[in-house]
């Protein structure tokens, strides 16, 4: 009998996996029935975006983070597929840093021309996913939203894709529950008009805080009011952008800070984060981890060690991404084609990831997180046909990137990469970031 497959989330890491199935097949292996089951309407993943916040159409809890005007955060050249350049996709080079539109399209062309689309049971909600130790296999309980129907179904083999940026870590703080403005999680945040004359207060240090602060500063808020638990993030920020240290508590309008100091807000952006969390999981089952490079519990960061016939992509911390995703779907692929084997003792399988955590370790620089990535990457690659590329090159890609943020954080858009895919430098994009007020496809690719 043919071996079943399911891969739950058809994001960029669901969709490396059909991806990957779909390349051996046209090569002429043997490949299982491949299923898999998208919650939402679409694929894409966070990429796929959505006004709602809250509950979706069907009442679910809505994936998307994502939101209006949103930008990529590290250049192109870092995640470009090695099987799917930017330039077979556009039919020409563009600049670096891609709006959100762009990149869908982008993800799309590549899962179109493959045409795996007929694998995918979208509105379906995975709701439960047991082990049976007898049959050795699984069963997953599906729920069909369009039918408003639920079945089971069984598979050998479980690969978990549905992110790790979509359930939001949610801090309370002293006096929020009489604070006389919004507080929002940046997993609800859309749209950085409705900020635009306010004094906003983002809390966190990451990304979303960087992200969102200087997206609701170029769409107009009167101030921003960073403020960090552990370390300042430390940009020479715009004049009115001030970082603070940790909150302390709120009282009417005022936020009141660490050192002493306070400030008067009008809206609160809690930018703290997200949880990995798979309510669909038995203990058995369930990865349990922090958001870092060495996720815990993964045996070359995809074998649950566990239960060593279900596997998650694209669980880590991410510099990479797309490139890192295929590169842990290839491997996937290869071990459920018995091309690639996974140790049987137990020990060993925790040994790896033992390693990979002191490793990761071993220096806080952030010069050294890109590589150790960029290392992973390149050990996965090496054991599958998945199309070997310059990762030292997308590495230089990074360090640059830091370098131009350092720089002028409102302004390292602006600058152009070379790809390692195509050897090709991107143009420089037509208009500053910070001017670029429309983040349409159409208004990104003009020339
Ligand atoms: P996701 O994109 O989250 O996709 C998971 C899929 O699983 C979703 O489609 C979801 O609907 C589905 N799913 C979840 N649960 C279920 C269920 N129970 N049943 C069925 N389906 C389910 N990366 C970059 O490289 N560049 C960027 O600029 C960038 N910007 C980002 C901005 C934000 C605000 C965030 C939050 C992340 C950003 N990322 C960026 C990182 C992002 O994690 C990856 O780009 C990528 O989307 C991860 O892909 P994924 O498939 O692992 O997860
Ligand atoms: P993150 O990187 O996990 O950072 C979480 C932040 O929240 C940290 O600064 C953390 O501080 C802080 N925090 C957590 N709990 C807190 C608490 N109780 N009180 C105060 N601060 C708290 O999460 P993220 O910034 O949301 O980024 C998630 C992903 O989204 C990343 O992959 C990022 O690249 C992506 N992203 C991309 C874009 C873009 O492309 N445009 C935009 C936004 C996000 P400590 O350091 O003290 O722990
Ligand atoms: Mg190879």
């Amino acid at each position: 009998m043919t071996k079943r497959v399911a891969v739950i989330g058809a994001g960029p890491s669901g969709l490396a996996q059909l991806r990957a199935f779909q390349s051996a097949a046209r090569k002429g292996a043997e490949i299982p029935e491949v299923v898999c089951f998208e919650k939402q309407s679409n694929w894409g993943g966070l990429w796929n975006y959505t006004w709602r916040t809250g509950t979706d159409e069907h009442g679910e809890p809505v994936h998307g983070s994502m939101y209006r005007y949103l930008w990529t955060n590290g250049p192109k050249e870092g995640l470009e597929f090695a099987d799917y350049s930017f330039e077979e996709h556009f039919g020409k080079q563009i600049a670096s840093y891609p709006p959100r539109a762009v990149m869908f399209d982008y993800i799309e062309g590549r899962v179109l021309k493959a045409g795996v689309r007929d694998w995918i049971r979208f509105n379906s909600v995975i709701r439960w996913v047991e082990f049976d130790p007898q049959a050795n296999d699984f069963t997953v309980t599906v729920h069909d939203m369009e039918n408003d129907h639920v079945y089971r179904e069984r598979f050998d083999h479980v690969i978990v894709a549905s992110g790790h940026f979509s359930s939001p870590n949610v801090p309370e703080y002293p006096g929020f529950n009489q604070f006389y403005g919004r507080i929002t999680h940046a997993h609800d945040f859309r749209d950085a008009r409705e900020f635009s004359g306010q004094d906003v207060l983002v809390v966190g240090s990451s990304y979303s805080a960087e992200d969102i602060g200087s997206q609701v500063w170029k769409y107009g808020a009167k101030s921003v009011t960073s403020c960090y638990r552990s370390s300042p993030m430390g940009f020479k920020w715009p004049d009115n952008w001030e970082e603070k240290p940790a909150l302390v508590r709120v009282e009417g309008k005022t936020v009141f800070f660490s050192d002493g100091s306070s400030k008067e807000i009008d809206s609160i952006i809690l930018c703290t984060g997200y949880r990995h969390y798979f309510p669909f999981l038995p203990d058995d089952l369930r990865l349990k981890t922090a958001n870092r490079l060495a996720a815990a519990d993964l045996y070359k960061g995809v074998v649950y060690v566990n239960n060593p016939r279900m596997f998650y992509v694209g669980m880590q911390d991410q510099w990479f991404t797309f490139n890192m995703f295929d590169a842990q779907a290839w491997y996937v692929r290869d071990i459920i084609l018995g091309r690639i084997e996974v140790p049987t003792d137990k020990q060993v399988l925790l040994d790896d990831v033992t390693e990979r955590e002191t490793r990761e370790e071993a220096d806080p620089d952030v010069k050294y997180a890109i590589k150790y990535q960029g290392d992973y990457v390149k050990e996965l690659i090496a054991e599958t046909d998945y199309p070997s590329f310059n990762v030292d090159g997308a590495c230089d890609a990074f360090y640059e990137w830091k370098h131009h943020k350092a720089e002028d954080i409102m302004a390292f858009r602006n600058h152009p990469y070379r790809s390692v895919i195509t050897g090709t430098m991107a143009p420089v994009h037509h208009t500053p970031w910070k001017d670029a007020l429309d983040d349409s496809m159409e208004a990104y690719l003009k020339n």
